[in-house]
């Protein structure tokens, strides 16, 4: 079995520790910062013996160097980021698989947010760790790579089986609630999700993981070709990247 667990760091960071339980092999994802991550697995009485870096910026590789030195683990990235991921060890790329224990981990490379950007998929528990590319009813900022790719990158990822849990790198949720509410206002699927979020968030919950089977039907950067949203943005007649483009610059004024 994988176990997973998620321990919130910064204002809105998740770090995710995985551990399998067979083989008894550890990995985290995307570590912001080493204590964190030792205090966690130190209660836990496991070692470390990988990383997985979605992307090169800071709040996801700060702890790289600092578990390195002290576990020795094996630090696995982009091969496009190969410059920027700290102590980077193994490079892979769009179709490369990595192992911890038994659990196959599928690359998808995902641009958008940043050029490196790849994501971590286990079919097997049904998992995916997506990074700053998709969060819940949100997606990315386009820090390096344009609209049109970070659609072509969430096409891979609606492409996924709808009962694939989310795991993403922030808790914007609520955040983003606010604005696919506006988007989107008709669709009971969001509301029910809106009122969900408000829920675990007044108890200081997580929202995620999220199935993607929700994000599909509620996340309004996955349903750029619906009518209703379209209606809102004044985008009747444009392209599906066009519309998601403008969804995505419509979020960027908002506050
Ligand atoms: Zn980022
Ligand atoms: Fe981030």
């Amino acid at each position: 079995m994988l176990d997973i667990s998620l321990i919130p760091v910064l204002r809105d960071n998740y770090i995710y520790l995985l551990h399998d339980t067979d083989s008894g092999e550890t990995a985290v994802v995307d570590p912001t910062d080493a204590d964190p991550v030792i205090d966690a697995l130190t209660s836990r009485q496991w070692p470390l013996h990988y990383i997985f870096n979605t992307h090169h910026h800071g709040d996801h590789v700060g702890g790289n160097l600092g578990l390195k030195r002290r576990y020795g683990c094996t630090i696995i990235g982009a091969t496009a980021d190969r410059d920027r991921i700290p102590g980077i060890d193994v490079m892979v790329g769009e179709g490369d698989t990595v192992l911890l224990g038994r659990h196959g981990f599928d690359i998808i490379e995902t641009p958008g947010h940043t050029s490196g950007h790849i994501v971590f998929h286990c079919a097997d528990s049904r998992a995916l760790f997506c990074g700053d590319t998709l969060f819940s009813l949100g997606c990315g900022r386009l820090f390096e790579g344009s609209a049109g790719q970070l659609w072509h990158s969430l096409q891979k990822l609606k492409a996924l089986p709808p009962d694939t849990n989310i795991y993403c790198a922030h808790e914007y949720t609520a955040i983003n609630a606010r604005f696919a509410g506006l988007l989107d206002p008709d669709n009971h699927h969001l509301q029910a999700r809106i009122e969900q979020v408000a829920n675990l968030r007044a108890q200081n919950r997580p929202t995620l993981p999220v199935s993607l089977a929700t994000e599909l039907a509620t996340n309004p950067f996955l349903r750029e070709h619906d009518a209703n949203i379209r209606r809102h943005i004044g985008g009747e007649t444009v392209s599906a990247i066009e519309a998601f483009a403008l969804i995505r610059h419509l979020k960027d004024q908002f506050h």
